[in-house]
């Protein structure tokens, strides 16, 4: 990999002109791996003239014809996925299992928009009067883009670009500047796929990249994931500038556990939910409200299997768990644990100022449980994004779903039980748009939507699947009459 990444703009890779380069530092040795370019507003003009030239033919194109360089790609991430499984980790932080999981679902998308000569098609109705049909078809908006966060460098950028392109638009990636390696060896791969030049375009950047894809005229559509705050921010710009705009932001997601769940698998996969990928996952479990006799041994055995995680660099045999991204997460968690003692919440697995041996300089934060949490304290609303689980208790299920319901977000909400009655109840009457029953991290197949609720979500139509399609289309209704006499006369 080059010293500086570079940006792939109308089929070739471009030196940014940027006056400034970040680091991108590999989060478990603290070293820089490679610098990334913060691109200016001109680059994004740039490319966007690219998929402008690009979308005239591109849209012409058959679509059966469009998922062939999408077939191409699959094969080639499928080829080369241990090397990304590789550089995820070495961005991320994440370990390498947990690397290999995201490019499955990175992949699965990819699988799926090749199935868009069928997920495209519109609807008709012949004869709404005499002589007179009626059909809707789709047709792609022109050019999109897309803006990703740091947590799923390689899946992020796929719940979006397979079903942009397969629909017939033409697609500018902007990803997170922490880690933009992944996104640099998968353009690698584009290039060889065999899209035509200007379909696909990756530019490189911060925040003047965004406002400028953000306000840019020939840009239809935005697709975001991040941060709630910038989630907001994204969507009421775009919306501003005329735009579409599908935008998921942030999480805090409650998982009940009754006294009638399966403890042991209930506290391993309540572990790996909580704790895998550091805890920097927008499905990961993080608060866990017990209900009655459930409380005393959930939180025996979630402090044992808590407590003998091992953290480390991720590409290590044997490491369960990696580091958070950089210094300033480790500190806002770090702080965010100090601040819940401070509310009353008991200590249970202490996972501040810990160190990895051979990996001193990390940015490591070790599984942390705090039990007792208060539900109307900070701790219990905020997003930590880390490897910490706050505990809380409820007398029965419907206190439980009432602490369920208490909140902003609505990314995840999940139950462990035994009883289908419960969960229908759960099911029924949890605010979030994704729902686990007896499952620690309810993430959509790429032929389901990602549908987070409230403050997780802001736009009309989620990632992935069939949502994506619509997205990325727009519906074209024809009404034709053709009276009968007229063909009378051949
Ligand atoms: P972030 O909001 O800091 O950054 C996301 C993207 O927005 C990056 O590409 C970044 O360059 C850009 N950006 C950041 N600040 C900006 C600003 N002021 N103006 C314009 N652009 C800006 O998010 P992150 O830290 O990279 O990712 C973690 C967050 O993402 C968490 O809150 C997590 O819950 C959320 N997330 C949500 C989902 C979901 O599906 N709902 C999935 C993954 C991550």
């Amino acid at each position: 990999m080059s010293n500086q990444l570079l940006n792939f703009i109308g089929g070739s890779w471009a030196r940014s002109s940027a006056a400034d380069y970040l680091d991108v530092i590999n989060p478990a040795t603290a070293q820089a791996l490679t610098t990334v370019p913060l691109s200016p507003g001109a680059e994004v003009d740039a490319a966007v003239a690219k998929a402008s030239e690009a979308f005239v033919e591109w849209r012409r194109t058959p679509s059966g014809e469009r998922i062939q360089p999408l077939f191409k790609l699959k094969m080639l991430m499928e080829e080369h996925r241990n090397e990304l499984a590789r550089i995820v980790s070495n961005e991320c932080g994440k370990t390498y299992n947990e690397s290999q999981g995201e490019l499955q679902r990175a992949i699965e998308n990819i699988e799926v928009a090749c199935g868009i000569p069928m997920l495209m098609q519109g609807y008709n109705n012949e004869d709404i009067a005499s002589g007179i049909d009626e059909h809707m078809i789709r047709q792609p908006l022109g050019v999109v883009a897309a803006i990703t966060p740091f947590n799923f460098p390689a899946m992020i950028p796929l719940w979006f670009l397979p079903y942009a392109v397969a629909t017939g638009n033409c697609f500018i990636l902007k990803p997170s500047e922490k880690v933009p390696m992944s996104s640099q060896k998968l353009f690698e791969l584009i290039e060889q796929a065999g899209f035509p030049a200007g379909v696909l375009q990756l530019v490189n950047g911060g925040k003047e990249t965004v406002d400028a894809l953000l306000d840019h005229p020939g840009v239809r559509a935005i697709s975001f994931v991040g941060s709630t705050p910038v989630a907001k921010y994204i969507y009421s710009r775009a919306a501003a500038n005329g735009k579409r705009a599908q935008c998921q932001g942030g999480a805090k997601n409650p998982v009940v556990i009754m006294p009638d769940a399966d403890m042991e698998m209930t506290t391993k996969i309540m572990a790996d939910s909580a704790f895998g990928c550091a805890g920097q996952r927008c499905l990961a479990a993080s608060v866990a409200i017990t209900v009655g006799a459930a409380q005393d041994q959930f939180i025996e055995y979630i402090a044992d299997v808590a407590s003998s995680r091992k953290v480390g660099y991720g590409l290590n045999d044997g490491v369960e768990m990696g580091p958070v991204i950089d210094p300033n997460s480790k500190a806002r968690i770090e702080g965010l644990i100090g601040k819940g003692q401070q509310e009353g919440a008991k200590l249970v697995v202490d996972g501040r100022n810990k160190k990895v041996s051979g990996y001193e300089d990390g940015y490591f934060v070790f599984p942390t449980v705090l039990d007792h949490v208060p539900p109307q304290g900070d701790i219990a609303k905020t997003e930590i994004f880390g490897p910490v689980l706050s505990v809380m208790r409820a007398t029965d299920v419907d206190e439980a779903v009432r602490l369920v319901n208490d909140r902003a977000y609505g990314n995840m909400a999940c139950i462990f039980t035994g009883s289908g009655s419960v969960a229908r109840k759960f099911r029924y009457e949890a605010d979030a748009g994704n729902i686990g029953i007896n499952i620690g991290v309810a993430a959509p197949m790429a032929y389901f939507p990602f549908s987070g609720w409230n403050e997780s979500f802001f736009g009309d139509l989620h990632a992935q699947g069939r949502h994506g399609v619509e997205f990325y289309t727009q519906t074209k209704v024809v009404v034709e009459r053709w009276p009968r006499e007229w063909s009378r006369q051949f």
